[in-house]
């Protein structure tokens, strides 16, 4: 295992500048350039890299295996860079909200527990021009994990204690008001769920015998599954894409797995040349498909299952921890697809033996339960009505949003979806 610090997260693109309250006075808040991790076994180091000075303040809580807070006085973090990312090390996620006036707080869920070791700002200096926030972690119990934060830190007694008096997590991380919602956004209760239209801009798709294109029913229904799955206010859910765009099959697992998915859903219309064919039926990875899946991830470098970067680990291990993400997601995938199956069949016609296995490009993620569902056959006339009209795609969808529920609702089925949640400690 090394040491070496990692560089992840993404684009810091747009600016938001401080209003208010700062830190020099006249001064626009620091924008956050980075967030890096540098695991090493029983340490991780977290890096804020910043573009200027600014205040901050930490504190914890006993969420899961533990959960830190860095309180930024003054700091602009763009909006698509708030979403929960993968962390490193004992990191399991990281997110941001914005906190009033100018501030932003990141939130960091840790995978496994772990103290506060040091603590450091960084000028810039040494041919470095950031600031950079230097946490360190040390693996240790959560009693310690507690512990670490007053004793090292007696200025900040009074924000520990606020988060010690309030065992209720809202209270502990609700912001005033207006960023309610992005605070919500970062809670650990709200599972994430990947929509993917099938084909879309040059990609057609297949066409029914009144001209009907896979592609425009295919987004119709995400649509429709994605206010469905909003209004129950538990999911986050992301669309591959909300309108008539061309994306890649290949980049379309890799969308999944950086939205941190904990479930994924592929939404195609089928096709045959015998016309009287119909029916939903539900596609999940094949054997074939999961060894393709583990040479692609290796191909590609994509070596994240389980929130790990498994390149930190040597070849032997990597393919244990590849195979055991891989399995856990077949089952989750299968024990969903089945669900999925139950709540359709009552709901719309199904073909013969509908949950079936194949060697699909867009299932392949390793660590992302995943599911292709064609929902009819757009080559049958009546399907192909069905596939235009809102109201069947409504019902339709709300039947996978039940399946969705169920899914998540099992805690068996959890268990073995709750794939980032350490089934490799
Ligand atoms: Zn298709």
């Amino acid at each position: 295992m090394t040491a070496k610090i990692f560089k992840i997260g993404g684009f810091w693109g747009l600016r938001a500048l401080a209003v208010g309250y700062c830190l020099l006075a006249g001064a626009e808040a620091a924008e956050l350039l980075e967030v890096r991790f540098g695991p090493g076994g029983e340490t991780t180091r977290i890096v804020f890299d910043l573009d200027g000075a600014t205040e901050y303040t930490i504190s914890g809580d006993e969420t899961g295996a533990g959960r830190l807070l860095v309180d930024f006085a003054a700091l602009a973090v763009s909006a698509g860079d708030r979403n929960f990312k993968p962390g490193k090390g004992h990191i399991l996620r990281f997110g941001f909200a914005a906190a009033q006036p100018s501030g932003a707080r990141a939130v960091l869920e840790f995978r496994r527990s772990a103290k506060i070791d040091k603590v450091f700002m960084l000028e810039p200096g040494g041919g470095v021009a950031k600031h950079r926030l230097v946490i360190d972690l040390q693996s240790a119990d959560k009693s310690e994990f507690l512990a670490s934060l007053p004793q090292r830190y007696p200025d900040l007694a009074a924000v520990i204690e606020k988060a010690t008096a309030e065992p209720a997590l809202p209270n502990l991380v609700a912001p005033p008001s207006p960023t309610q919602k992005e605070v919500k956004a970062l809670s650990a209760d709200r599972r994430i769920v990947v929509i993917d239209a099938g084909h879309g801009g040059a990609d057609p798709g297949a066409q029914g015998q009144s001209g009907t294109f896979e592609k425009t029913v295919t987004l119709a229904a995400a649509l429709s599954l994605a206010e469905t799955l909003k209004k129950s206010g538990r999911y986050e859910v992301v669309l591959i894409r909300d309108d008539d765009s061309t994306i890649k099959v290949e980049t379309r697992d890799t969308h999944a797995r950086k939205a941190n998915a904990d479930l994924f859903i592929s939404l195609h219309a089928n096709a045959i040349d015998e016309q009287a064919v119909r029916g939903a039926s539900v596609y999940t990875l094949s054997e074939k498909g999961s060894a393709r899946s583990a040479t692609l991830a290796k191909a590609e470098g994509e070596f994240h299952a389980y929130g790990l970067d498994l390149e930190e680990w040597d070849h032997d291990v990597a393919d244990i921890l590849l195979d055991k993400a891989q399995d856990k997601t077949i089952t989750a995938s299968s024990n969903f697809a089945k669900g999925l199956i139950d709540k359709l069949s009552r709901k719309t016609p199904m073909l013969n033996r509908s949950h079936r296995e194949a060697d699909l490009r867009v299932l392949l993620a390793p660590d992302v339960p995943a599911v292709l569902l064609e929902m009819a056959f757009i080559s049958n006339a009546k399907d192909e009505a069905n596939l235009n009209s809102p109201a069947w795609r409504k019902r339709t969808m709300e039947a996978v949003a039940e399946a969705i529920d169920a899914y998540f609702d099992d805690p068996g089925l959890q268990r073995q979806a709750a794939n980032r949640a350490g089934g490799a400690q």
